[in-house]
């Protein structure tokens, strides 16, 4: 076991050293802001998805769902506590190895695909094909990948030549082709309407159970929360289940 991966089991708080699967978070704090004004964005929070599972996670503006994904996907570190991606630590000091960490383990979903406007949607996932670490450039067929979000026929489509719903596919089978163990996922719904984010919801939670990938989905779309697993609830930095 090389010493990285001892820290990594250590990091995850298995007693037994076994790296754990999906996402792990433990009482994790994160303080935004400066010595004279601070405001308390995680406030101990605990958080296990396991492969397959889609978590979802609802709350008011502000009360720190988007550090929360920072924070799971290593973009930020927290103050204190431990996050752990498929067994790998997500808080090490250095921005290098964080950023390794990610390309290889974490996929991010946005808003409304955040796809390039000059690119076709096979080249959208060939692109980040290309850009990934050595061992990712044999990923997935992009092609494939798109018949799998029911997007066979537009692959060479340009994202004006796609509706919300469809960017939104591509952004997923995007996020998916370096198979990543965890996916984190911003407010996929907030440009569709109601049938389209029902298709959208469901395709997450279908992808999360065919590809044991454990995603993490913040919504304020109360109506697509019967397809996720599990539904916790955000406020003022602490995240408690839903009931
Ligand atoms: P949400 O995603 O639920 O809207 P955020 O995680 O964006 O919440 O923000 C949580 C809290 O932290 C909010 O009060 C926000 O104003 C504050 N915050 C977020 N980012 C920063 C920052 N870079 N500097 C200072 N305060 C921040």
């Amino acid at each position: 076991m090389s010493n990285h991966a001892i820290a990594s089991a250590t990091a995850s708080g298995d007693r037994s050293g076994t790296p754990q699967p999906g996402l792990e978070l433990r009482a994790v704090f994160l303080r935004h802001g400066n010595a004279a004004e601070t405001v308390q964005a995680l406030d101990d929070v605990h958080l296990s998805v396991r492969p397959g599972e889609l978590a979802a996670i609802v709350g008011p503006s502000g009360a720190g769902k988007s550090s929360l994904l920072a924070v799971a996907g290593g973009l930020a570190r927290p103050d204190r506590g431990s996050v752990t991606v498929a067994g790998h630590d997500m808080t090490v000091a250095s921005r290098r190895v964080r950023t390794g960490l990610r390309r290889r383990h974490v996929g991010f979903v946005f808003q409304s695909g955040n796809l390039l406007p000059a690119l076709t949607a096979v080249d959208q996932l060939r692109l980040v094909q290309r850009l990934g670490p050595r061992a990712e450039r044999t990923g997935r067929d992009p092609y494939e990948l798109l018949a799998e979000v029911g997007l066979a026929d537009m692959a060479t489509r340009r994202p004006d030549q796609l509706s919300g719903g469809e960017r939104q596919r591509v952004g997923i089978a995007r996020a998916l082709v370096t198979e990543p163990d965890v996916l984190l996922v911003d407010e996929p719904t907030a440009a569709l309407d109601r049938a389209r984010s029902h298709d959208i919801v469901q395709l997450l939670a279908r992808e999360a159970a065919r590809r044991s990938v454990a995603v993490v989905m913040v919504t304020h779309d109360h109506d697509v929360l019967q397809y996720c697993d599990t539904v916790y609830e955000m406020i003022d930095g602490r995240l408690t289940a839903a009931t």
